[in-house]
């Protein structure tokens, strides 16, 4: 492209990540002089100049396709714009770019808005999540198909909210509007909060982080009425229950029991920071909650989602019972190599955690302190040192909370009630998105295979999509080459070698150890583009994921890829004597995972789940929600270009772009095209041709090029809309 002095253009820029400018000069193609908006004057490669759209786009578009200059500073700029206007949300295509506002936008959300989108043709108002909703379920009610909307984005992008969201407008469109509290919509709507006091969290990025996947499908009959649902999780993060970091707290339970005036004494709790569970991070309040009303708000979603009060009564004396098991403090035995409770407060600790578990408390003592070991000869009981039995204290704990979580989930699940004979769902996926940190362990690896995962789902989806339209249409179109991801899929999941595999042959062997599994993944898969061995260690190694590089560390893979259930834990929480408890632990033969002795993988359970997953999404007909989080200090009104424009890029979006690009963004039906267009050739209107032909005067007359008629529309190449319109303009 070549630029005239005054051209407005886009430049690289460190901070910005792109800068507005204009040309001043130019001596070659690749050195031009620009000025900055700060008046700054550079000389820039001119081969990494981007024209700008002016005036026309100050108040930006709400389709990035609508752009004149589809590129990356382009969609990043009209998001920016649209932000400070609160105009949160911007569709590209089908997807939906949402913006967090980090403020409360009542109005943009309520009946009154239902309403209004209730029926309306996709594209029709605004850019909303209700016209997602909307139409997927008007999809699933003409055509019978099931539907999917996959929303995805980063911790705190607004996931969970727009997920809320999504459901209560389906339950606006396809609930029965009986007023009853235990109707199925109302189940579904309250099973949120449920979910969420026991498996949210605060986070350093979030004060309201979901720590599981979920994915909830929504049955609908066959006159569109929400006829049931089901809730399937992932990967709850166990380790939170034992240990927190600095500025974050447990799961909201705990503090929501303990702020709860009549229960928590009658189950000797008190402020949190009396407890070794949660005073780790000296973080106890979340601003603007209260965690008093919240356990009332638990209680009543316990309520409507159908859990007895002897169930709800158990489930919190469990709570209760982790903390005191948490203050257990052991020191070491008279033996050698044994350990004792340390003191006073610890046995006070110990005989309230056995009580509210319902256990006998020389059991849970032994449980804590001895392990049993089988050898040829028999079992032998060998006592602990204190620091094993802190680390068993823990497991226990870690082990009685995700049963509590699985069963909750079932729980909601049967109460719920599942439709065998829906005609279709409407399935929501709210899943963490790409994760990448300074230390990058077992959790971020699981985390981005789904997303690798679900990125190959869509990359498919967005280019069957641009295909399917362009053989509709008969119009001729290379196809343009993408970057698929296949090869890292197989890198992680590939059977028998595979990370994951490896990883398990690693858990199965007694002698293995990080740094053997390290070396073995590297001597099977020395040259693979994908995966580097870093220089300074042994055991690391760097995966290069469609959203970027990432180092994990792999110290704690094989002791966070072990799920099995200590057979002395098993035995206690069996022995229970409250039935609620007992039933949690009762031998689950149907399923691996839950029995005890043998070893069951994290990972393949997670990959199964996954797999289970993509099948359900693939018989189902796709909408995309991506969450985008303006900064990251949760402030309104602030935007933050480099990490907006990495999002995008982890999102798929800008490769959605890309796609739509080397193709023809634009299309028009002939009756809009010629609407629009028509006055630009008054000589032809009223002349007996079709629309077609017309099309093609108008197009001809203005010299454009490089357009194609379809069957049905018109498709231009990027930006010569903006020809047409200024165009449109001189003559109105
Ligand atoms: P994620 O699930 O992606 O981690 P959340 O959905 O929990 O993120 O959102 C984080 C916070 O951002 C919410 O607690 C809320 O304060 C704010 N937020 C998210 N979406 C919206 C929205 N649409 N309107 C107002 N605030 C929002
Ligand atoms: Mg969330």
């Amino acid at each position: 492209m070549i630029f005239c002095p005054g051209t407005a253009v886009w430049v690289e820029h460190p901070e910005l990540a792109w800068a507005e400018a204009e040309v001043v000069s130019l001596s070659s193609p690749s050195f031009i002089m620009v000025v900055l908006s700060s008046g700054v004057k550079a000389v820039v490669d001119g081969r990494k100049v981007l024209p700008r759209n002016t005036e026309a786009d100050l108040g930006g578009v709400d389709d990035m396709t609508k752009l004149v200059y589809l590129h990356e500073p382009g969609v990043l700029c009209n998001l920016a714009r649209r932000y400070t206007l609160n105009e949160i949300y911007t569709y590209t295509g089908h997807i939906l770019i949402a913006v967090n506002p980090f403020a409360k936008l009542p109005h943009l959300y309520d009946m009154h808005m239902m309403e209004q989108y209730k029926g309306v043709q996709f594209g029709e108002l605004s850019p909303h999540v209700f016209a997602i909703a909307d139409a997927s379920y008007r999809a699933m009610v003409s055509e019978g198909h099931s539907q999917s909307i996959l929303v995805s984005g980063e911790s705190g992008a607004g996931k969970t909210e727009t997920t809320k969201l999504i459901m209560r407008y389906l339950t606006f469109v396809g609930g029965r509007a009986t007023g009853d509290i235990r109707s199925v919509e109302q189940q579904v709507l309250e099973s949120n909060p449920l979910l969420e006091a026991f498996g949210n969290a605060r986070t350093v990025r979030n004060d309201n982080s979901s720590r599981f996947g979920k994915f909830v499908e929504i049955q609908f009959d066959k006159s569109g009425r929400i006829s049931g649902a089901a809730v399937r999780t992932y990967l709850l993060e166990r380790s939170r229950v034992v240990q927190i970091s600095k500025s974050e707290r447990n799961y909201h339970c705990f503090y929501q029991l303990c702020a709860s005036e009549q229960v928590a004494g009658k189950y000797k709790l008190a402020h949190p920071k009396n407890f070794n569970y949660l005073n780790q991070s000296h973080t106890y309040e979340l601003q603007g909650v209260s965690d008093a009303d919240e356990y009332l708000k638990t209680r009543r979603a316990m309520d409507i989602v159908g859990i007895c009060f002897a169930d709800q009564e158990a489930i919190f004396r469990i709570v209760a019972a982790i903390l005191h098991l948490g203050n257990i403090e052991f020191s070491p035995g008279k033996e050698f190599d044994s350990s004792a409770v340390k003191d006073a407060k610890s046995k006070f600790h110990l005989h309230m955690a056995s009580d509210l578990l319902m256990v006998d408390v020389s059991l849970l003592l032994s449980t804590l302190c001895y392990r049993t070991i089988k050898t040829p000869e028999g079992n032998i009981i060998k006592a602990v040192d204190s620091s094993a039995a802190v680390v068993g204290r823990d497991t226990l704990a870690k082990t009685v909370y995700a049963r509590l979580f699985d069963w909750l989930v079932d729980n909601i699940n049967k109460s719920i009630g599942q439709d065998m004979e829906s005609r279709a769902q409407i399935g929501v996926l709210d899943i963490y998105g790409f994760e990448s940190f300074t230390y990058n362990s077992f959790e971020q690896l699981c985390i981005n295979f789904a997303n690798e995962k679900l990125q190959q789902h869509f990359n498919k989806h967005v280019f069957k999509m641009e295909q399917e339209e362009y053989k509709t249409e008969e119009i001729s179109w290379s196809y343009i080459e993408f970057v698929d991801n296949q090869d890292i899929l197989d890198l992680i999941e590939k059977k028998p070698i595979g990370i994951i595999s490896l990883l398990d042959e690693a858990c199965m062997l007694g002698k293995s150890t990080h740094e053997t599994f390290a070396m073995k993944l590297f001597q099977n898969f020395r040259a693979h583009p994908r995966l580097e061995k870093p220089k300074l260690s042994k055991t690391d190694f760097c995966l290069s994921h469609f959203a970027g590089k990432v180092l994990y560390q792999t110290d704690l893979f094989l002791d966070k890829n072990r799920d099995y259930v200590i057979a002395e834990h098993q035995n206690l929480l069996c022995s229970s004597k409250c039935s609620f408890i007992s039933g949690l632990f009762a031998w689950h033969q149907d399923d691996p995972s839950k029995s005890s002795y043998k070893f069951s993988s994290v990972a393949s359970r997670f990959k199964q789940q996954l797999q289970a997953l993509m099948e359900t999404l693939s018989s189902t007909e796709p909408h995309y929600v991506r969450c985008v989080k303006p900064n990251s200090r949760n402030y309104p009104q602030k935007f933050e270009n480099v990490s907006v424009l990495q999002q995008l890029r982890s999102g798929g979006v800008l490769e959605a772009i890309r796609i739509s690009l080397a193709g023809y963004p634009t299309r028009r039906t002939y009756a809009e095209f010629i609407d629009r267009f028509g006055l630009l050739v008054p000589e032809h209107l009223m002349a007996r041709v079709d629309e077609k032909s017309l099309t093609e005067r108008i197009l001809k007359k203005l010299s454009l090029e490089n357009f194609q008629l379809g069957r049905t529309k018109v498709f231009l190449r990027a930006g010569q809309i903006a020809v047409l319109d200024s165009k449109r303009t001189e003559i109105l």
